[in-house]
């Protein structure tokens, strides 16, 4: 476990067999270019000192450990929060999108072009950009725009563009794709921030690497707090960055279990989850091998999750690996679990999650109960705001559920 981030991923790419670099010809010169540029800037003493001033005095960091007193006295175990919502522009997603911006710069690059879903990463991304004087382009699904105005209108006030996606089922897939093709049309000019842990090498590494201090931060406080580790550890699994992000914190404490959370949505049947990693299969999506959920041809399944953040039909490869090999559990939360969690953190905490976070809460709320001599701690990848007039229209301010 020593050398556990030097030896994964390979020099190619590779988590054991997942992840490598599946791509057309013209994008692997890129990608290598990205790669190199990474590892010979991203050592360098300027880099490094230039991201931990950005981490310090624009994003916030560190974001505080929280002990959850009222949950846990209601629930028997110990529930803790790392506060990623607290971070500026309230979510994880700042993490890596400053480490691109601050690369893309490095790199002399002219314009940041990415796909968002909830709109979080796009949000991130355009405050990185405005904090780095870049262009940015942000492709988004049309279902995803009427479903997330709040964070659209973030983005045009930061600055950059957000172009409507029309094809397919104009969720975050298809976007992916046309921010990818639009990436190819000028290469040179441009740079591609991914926003998980998904992709092409070197993309899974390099996002996995700008949101380990989250898990950094997270064990050395965790420590201070109690004296101890925690019992668990857990996180929601969209791409998961946020998961990977606390998880490599944990990843050598082999006494710490570690649990990835994927939405299952309206339940088990196909287009009613999206849970790769439970109910995937090995397959080829956006350049990587990862568990997708596809058809017997190959092509992806539509997905589906009340928290927008997290209906990708694939997954990080690196969480593939760490599920065959059995050091991460994969299991799920469905809509129910996931809007019981948020109403219970927003009113016995005064805290309101992110419905992509609320999946996690749900799980440590479920552990919590099952546990009670035992501690967790989540990975609160986001606050809820930009999910508030959605959640109240559809399903009220929660009296019906914390009956
Ligand atoms: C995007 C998002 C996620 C899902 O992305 P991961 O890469 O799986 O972390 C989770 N939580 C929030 C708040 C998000 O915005």
């Amino acid at each position: 476990m020593q050398d556990y981030f030097k030896e994964f991923p390979s020099q190619t790419g590779f988590f054991g067999k997942w992840g490598g670099s599946y791509i057309p010809e013209v994008l692997t010169k890129e990608m290598e270019k990205i790669n190199d540029a990474y590892f010979s800037i991203s050592k360098s003493h300027e880099f490094i000192s230039e991201l931990r001033e950005i981490r310090k005095h624009f994003q916030g960091r560190p974001t505080p450990v929280y002990f959850c007193r009222r949950l846990s006295e209601m629930y028997g175990g110990r529930i803790y929060l790392k506060r990623e919502d607290l971070n500026h522009s309230g979510a994880h997603k700042l993490n890596h999108c400053m480490g691109e911006g601050l690369l893309a710069k490095y790199m002399g690059k002219k314009k940041l072009i990415a796909e968002t879903g909830a709109g979080q990463h796009g949000v991130a991304l355009a405050t990185a950009a405005a904090y780095f004087g870049l262009e940015c382009d942000i492709y988004m699904g049309e279902v995803d725009i009427a479903k997330q105005h709040p964070n659209v209108v973030r983005m045009q006030l930061l600055g950059a563009n957000v172009i409507p996606v029309t094809r397919g089922l104009k969720t975050l897939k298809e976007a992916v794709d046309e921010a990818f093709e639009a990436y190819l049309k000028d290469p040179v000019n441009t740079i591609y921030c991914i926003g998980s842990v998904v992709g092409p090498h070197p993309f899974p590494m390099l996002v996995r690497d700008f949101q380990r201090v989250v898990g950094i931060e997270a064990r050395e406080q965790f420590l201070e707090m109690t004296g101890e580790l925690p019992d668990a550890v857990t996180a929601c699994v969209g791409g998961g960055s946020n998961a990977m992000g606390i998880f490599s914190g944990f990843l050598r404490d082999t006494d710490v279990e570690l649990f990835g959370i994927e939405p299952l949505g309206r339940g088990k049947k196909i287009g009613d989850h999206a849970a790769s990693l439970n109910f995937g299969t090995e397959g080829i999506l956006h350049g990587m091998k990862t568990y997708i959920l596809q058809d017997e041809k190959g092509q992806p399944q539509p997905v589906y999750s009340i928290a927008s953040g997290l209906d990708y039909p694939g997954s990080g490869p690196e969480h593939c690996m760490l599920k065959d090999n059995g050091r991460v559990k994969y299991t799920t939360a469905d809509d129910n679990d996931c809007l019981d969690a948020f109403y219970r953190l927003s009113r016995y905490e005064g805290i309101i999650p992110a419905l992509e976070s609320s999946h996690a809460v749900a799980f440590a709320l479920k552990y919590a109960k099952e546990n009670p001599k035992k501690s967790i701690l989540v990975n609160l990848s986001g606050r809820g705001d930009k999910d508030i007039d959605y959640v109240v229209e559809n399903f009220g301010t929660g009296d019906k559920y914390l009956k």
